[in-house]
């Protein structure tokens, strides 16, 4: 049997990936997916500390200079990027009374200018990609079912991720006579380090992913390889007709009318 079989699909086979956020949850998922599956994949974080065949960019995707000399770095790496997977995020908790004016602007910072930046940085590789290997050139970002849900306590994180949502469309058109694709991914409760930390602060850590997992229509917790699958199938060209959505990976929390158990 040859390799390409005993590996599995290798649609990425010859192209290569940034993955923001990639050391952990979702984000690792999704660069060790893309790898199995064939790409060259850089893994941009604050703490990159990733094993091989990944590559790890110590990166604030907060921070204009990191970015640009770690995408620079990782392009020079890589040898050009096709795919980028805009992924780190950070939460918040409150009603739009609890946080005040600086907290605002530290989470827009990261999970809204940090897209903004990242992609700045990647496009013009993206651009080349496109012309030199038409219908690779994609942008997947991890948005969440808090950009459309009305989700309590959540004010702040909702209003970033309904900015990815709205950026995520509004790119997608700007981009598609460039030839690159742009969508995103709605995950619902994901069971990563994230969500180990908020159980962790809980009173009844037990009790709280009991309730968590009584949320989701299916019962459990939303896998960080579920959610990669989905990105992975977004920033591949079985993808090439698909632009401007928003894929929900949430349990059925967003698509089902009936009630958790
Ligand atoms: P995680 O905390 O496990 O991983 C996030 C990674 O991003 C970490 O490695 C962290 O170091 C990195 N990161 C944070 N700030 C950064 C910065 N300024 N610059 C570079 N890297 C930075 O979290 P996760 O659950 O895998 O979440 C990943 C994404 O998924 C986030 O955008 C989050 O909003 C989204 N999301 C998560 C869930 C969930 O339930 N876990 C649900 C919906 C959406």
């Amino acid at each position: 049997m040859g390799d390409h079989l005993m590996n599995g699909p290798q649609e990425f086979a010859g192209l290569a990936a940034i993955v923001t956020g990639g050391a952990s949850g979702i984000g690792l998922a999704t660069a060790t997916l893309l790898a199995e599956r064939g790409a060259r994949v850089a893994c941009l974080d604050l703490k990159p500390d990733v094993v091989e065949p990944l590559t790890g960019f110590q990166a604030d995707v907060g921070d204009d200079d990191s970015v640009r000399g770690a995408v620079g770095r990782a392009a020079e790496l890589l040898g050009g990027i096709d795919i980028l997977i805009n992924n780190a995020g950070i939460g918040a908790q409150g009603t739009i009374e609890d946080n005040d004016d600086e907290e605002w602007r530290r989470v827009f910072e990261i999970n809204v200018f940090g897209i903004v930046r990242v992609t700045r940085a990647v496009l013009p590789h993206l651009r080349h990609s496109a012309r030199t290997r038409p219908g690779k050139a994609a942008i997947v970002n991890t948005c969440s079912i808090a950009a459309t849900a009305g989700l309590p306590n959540r004010a702040l994180y909702s209003s970033t991720k309904g900015a990815v949502l709205s950026l995520t469309r509004a790119s997608a058109a700007d981009l598609v006579h460039a030839g690159i694709r742009v969508n995103c991914v709605n995950p619902g409760t994901v069971d990563t380090p994230w969500v180990g930390r908020l159980l962790a602060a809980a009173s009844d850590p037990a009790a709280e992913r009991r309730a968590l997992e009584a949320r989701q229509p299916t019962g459990r917790l939303v896998t960080a390889e579920e959610v990669a699958a989905a990105i992975a199938y977004l920033a591949s060209p079985l993808a090439g007709a698909t632009t401007g959505i928003d894929l929900a990976v949430d349990g059925g929390m967003s698509g089902l009318r009936i009630r958790p158990r």
